[in-house]
């Protein structure tokens, strides 16, 4: 913030509160060069995150509505709303640290279906055949199949951290 005065870029807050409409924080300031006083009013930044949609039209972003479908899919598992609401977050998290506050739909269902990946199988699967729109049966069992050799990738990979069995020397 800069001083009205004498232009100096060091300026210290030395008090803060908030408006009576709780909109804006009144803030006084003291110049560190000129020591003159001065007050600014900062608005409270209430900047929606956007959605950017396939067909390129924008709306605001809507938590509840990404909680709803993420919940869809984990419908009878056993997931924790700390789980999805810790996926939620990561999500808005991103968007909101872009810079124009923008996230598209397939960064957003991309984001899901990697942390879905990881907290439950099924609801993974369930939540891909939706957001991947398989255009037939073929390409989902293709997907399963993809997703069980991947399974099977990790189960192959050796684990290092394990001790070797004893007795076995050569
Ligand atoms: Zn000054």
């Amino acid at each position: 913030m800069k001083c009205p005065y004498c232009g100096a870029e060091d300026t210290r807050v030395i008090d803060s509160r908030s408006s009576e409409d709780g909109l804006s924080i009144r803030r006084r300031r003291v110049c560190e060069k000129c020591g003159k006083r001065f007050t600014t009013y900062e608005k409270i930044e209430t900047m929606p995150i956007i959605v950017i949609k396939k067909d390129g039209s924008r709306q605001e972003f809507d938590r509840q509505k990404l909680i709803e479908r993420i919940l869809r899919a984990c419908q009878k598992r056993k997931v924790s709303m700390e789980s999805i609401n810790r996926l939620a977050d990561e999500i808005e998290g991103k968007a909101i640290n872009s810079p124009q506050k923008e996230i598209s739909t397939t960064e957003i269902g991309e984001l899901v279906l990697l942390g879905l990946w990881k907290i439950d199988e099924v609801a993974y699967v369930r939540f891909a055949s939706v957001y991947r729109d398989f255009d037939s049966l073929e390409t989902f069992i293709a997907a399963l199949n993809e997703l069980k050799e991947k399974r099977l990738e990790e189960a192959l990979t050796p684990d290092l951290t394990e001790d070797a069995p004893e007795g076995e020397e050569a």
